[in-house]
């Protein structure tokens, strides 16, 4: 299967792409995290997404496409996978087209989560994540056990550099410019659907599940 979670920043894409990881068995391919994990490696590519990550712009087209682009010609996408925030630009998404196209792939679905703005904010800013196994909570809405801890593997807990109300105010505006034109690009290529992510998380996925064993008969 090969699937695109899309949706607004703070709308649960990390959180839902988790779960299909652990019920598919295919890889999430995250520009965030990928662009998170270069800045801390001090990398060249950490170094060009840094400062636009810093204010909530988009990292360049041709850097973002360059690293999908190398990711999914990796193994273990043969056998399907998860992408989570990338395509974000009407470009992004013409070369994701052609990039699978040459792959000899196509995309089985687009899940859109749906969340209105003014719950993304609160969503964003209690966003924790374990710095070892980067699980994700919220310190109102899926709570660890404990304040510091990650259930999972114990590890600390910390908070994006982004995940601050200024920041996100660029973000949702960067969102309504640039990604949600890929709404009316996928509803054309006949993948599109659109999930409620104002249920609690658990529903989410139950709602992903039963489209996905839909989109497979
Ligand atoms: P995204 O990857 O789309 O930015 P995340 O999956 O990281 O979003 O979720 C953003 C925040 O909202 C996290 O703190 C997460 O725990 C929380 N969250 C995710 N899904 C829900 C939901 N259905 N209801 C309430 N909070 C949620
Ligand atoms: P969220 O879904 O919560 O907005 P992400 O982890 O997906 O967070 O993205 C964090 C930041 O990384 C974005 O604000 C942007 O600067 C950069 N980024 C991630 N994916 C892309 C992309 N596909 N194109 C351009 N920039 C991206
Ligand atoms: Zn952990």
């Amino acid at each position: 299967m090969q699937l695109l979670l899309m949706g607004p920043p703070g709308a649960g894409k990390g959180t839902q792409a988790a779960e299909l990881v652990k019920k598919f068995s295919i890889p999430q391919i995250s520009t965030g995290d990928m662009f998170r994990a270069a800045v801390k490696e001090g990398t060249e590519l950490g170094k060009k997404a840094e400062a636009c990550m810093k204010t909530g712009a988009l990292v360049p087209d041709e850097v973002t496409i360059g690293i999908v682009r190398e990711r999914l010609a990796k193994d273990d996408c043969k056998g399907g996978f998860i992408l989570d925030g990338f395509p974000r630009t009407v470009a992004q998404a013409e070369a994701l087209t052609k990039i699978l196209d040459e792959l000899g792939m196509k995309l089985t679905r687009v899940l859109n989560i749906h969340v209105p703005a003014e719950e993304l904010i609160e969503r964003a800013v209690g966003r924790r994540i374990c710095k070892k196994c980067g699980a994700t909570y919220h310190v109102k809405f899926n709570p660890p056990k404990s304040a510091e801890a990650c259930d999972n593997c114990g590890g600390e807990l910390f908070q994006r550099a982004d995940d601050n109300e200024a920041t996100m105010k660029n973000r949702l505006g960067v969102y309504e410019d640039s990604t949600r034109p890929l709404i009316d690009y996928y509803k054309k290529a006949g993948v599109y659907t659109e999930i409620d992510g104002r249920q609690p998380i658990a529903k989410v996925t139950e709602e992903l599940v039963r489209v996905l064993s839909a989109a497979q008969d």
